[in-house]
């Protein structure tokens, strides 16, 4: 299977040509946390495919919703019609959401998830007549996705290097993992020094110009950042002084990850103007984004006029089979009671993880919820991240040969397994991280 798909198939972020056998893993089937390759080998899923499945594998109510929803209507126009599993899931993430944010935009993933938000800003200030309004204020290794757009507010200089972006739009924060501050700082002083970083930019941008400012509540695939304590509050704060709109990407975070349906208001306490989500809304089991704006914004999207042409959607918009797989896999997170697990099962998980710090080589053990990271020590905290780039790659396969996949991300990896795991399961994963380490130290 590997002979082919090395020949014909161009994966995402792939390094071309210098594809190795043994660096890409050919799945068959899963269950429960488990996938299995071509050899039969299980292993432990530690990211949950790419932080997507909630669930876990093998659902077959999951296969019948979505057969059955095939056989009743497997298509519809987005532009000219609806649909019973699009209505019905626009009105249950409008409920999950915070109480403001009540309209759904159904995209095909996260980045048109971003996209859109982005849009519905352009949009919404050319429609307040205040078109220079349109920088966008993003945050240095924040990951947004992969469409023009989305991928221009991305701050991960590597992915950035290859294309030409939209820089003219796109302003970057630094840094606000509370690892790198300087030594001897505490974490209020450092949550004061970042938040001064976002309104010193303000103000050299100039507010008139600043449309949106965007954030992913903690900060994922740039190596589960965990803001100080009080910024997303005090961040949200400076926005709304200054009229830009807070966009909060919980493509990652939404869905049960946190223990809870959206981290932005039921773990970090703000109410954002747009949040954008994906992945845990079918737990992967198809593909479906959503961008979920507030009444404010639509009200000024709108204005007096009620015939306001929003030139903004996808031939997939709210698919109707999609949405069913949302729909089942949303049921299933209420009925096994998913949230209240993460929560009950979380404190385990961050025990075990913290107590990998004890490794020489491991620097930062940091996670929240289902998330997790290890970061290889840096030789004086603020030396570059490259010092130790290929311990990801060194654990992930030491671990891999123990019968646990986890992410590498150059000297970092991370993990986020599906919310089923069980008490024995974390125990399980962490013997095998412990193990891992040993021989990689
Ligand atoms: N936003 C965040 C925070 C993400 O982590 C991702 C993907 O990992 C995206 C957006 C892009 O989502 P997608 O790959 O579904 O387009």
């Amino acid at each position: 299977m590997l002979d082919v798909d090395q020949k014909h198939h161009l994966h995402p972020w792939e390094h071309m040509g210098s594809w190795k056998e043994g660096e890409r893993y050919a799945f068959t089937r899963g269950d429960g946390i488990y996938v299995y390759d071509g050899a039969g080998r299980r292993l432990i899923d530690g990211p949950a495919g790419m932080w997507a499945v909630q669930i876990g594998y093998g659902r077959k109510e999951m296969a019948d919703a979505i057969a059955a929803q095939v056989m009743e209507l497997p298509y519809a126009s987005p532009w000219s019609s609806t649909t019973a599993p699009a209505a019905a899931l626009a009105e249950k993430v409008a409920a999950m959401a915070p109480e403001n944010l009540n309209t759904v935009m159904f995209t095909t993933g996260g980045s048109t998830a971003v996209d859109t938000a982005l849009r519905t800003m352009q949009f919404m200030n050319n429609r307040l007549g205040r078109p220079g309004k349109k920088i966008i204020i993003a945050r240095e290794k924040g990951y947004h996705g992969s469409t023009y757009l989305a991928a221009s507010v991305t701050g991960k200089e590597r992915d950035k290097s290859c294309f030409d972006f939209e820089d003219r739009l796109v302003r970057f924060l630094p840094d606000v993992n509370p690892y790198i501050r300087p030594e001897g700082m505490s974490e209020a002083a450092w949550c004061d020094a970042k938040v001064d970083d976002l309104e010193r930019l303000i103000a050299d941008v100039g507010p008139e110009y600043i449309g949106a400012f965007i954030a992913e509540p903690v900060l994922c695939s740039g190596g589960v950042i965990i803001p100080p304590e009080g910024y997303h509050r005090r961040t949200l704060e400076l926005c709304r002084r200054h009229d830009i709109l807070y966009i909060s990407d919980e493509v990652v975070t939404a869905f049960g990850r946190l223990g809870h349906w959206f981290a932005s208001e039921e773990v970090f306490g703000i109410e954002p103007d747009i949040i954008t989500c994906a992945k845990g809304i079918t737990s992967g089991y198809l593909p479906l984004g959503a961008c979920i704006i507030s009444d404010r914004v639509m009200e000024r999207m709108t204005g007096a006029d009620h015939d306001v042409l929003f030139p903004n959607g996808y031939t997939y918009s709210a698919h109707p089979v999609c949405c069913a797989a949302a729909l089942k896999n949303i049921e299933i997170i209420e009925r096994d009671g998913l949230l209240e697990h993460v929560r009950a099962i979380a404190p385990q998980f961050q025990e075990r993880l913290t107590a990998l710090e004890s490794s020489p080589i491991i620097g930062d053990a940091r996670g929240m919820g289902l998330l997790g990271c290890l970061e290889g020590l840096i030789d004086g905290r603020n030396t570059p991240l490259d010092v130790q780039r290929t311990l990801g790659a060194r654990l992930d396969e030491a671990c891999e040969a123990r019968g646990l996949i986890v992410r590498p991300l150059i000297n970092m990896c991370v993990f986020s397994p599906p919310l089923t795991i069980s008490p024995e399961q974390v125990d399980q994963m962490f013997d095998i991280l412990t193990d891992a380490i040993s021989e990689v130290e």
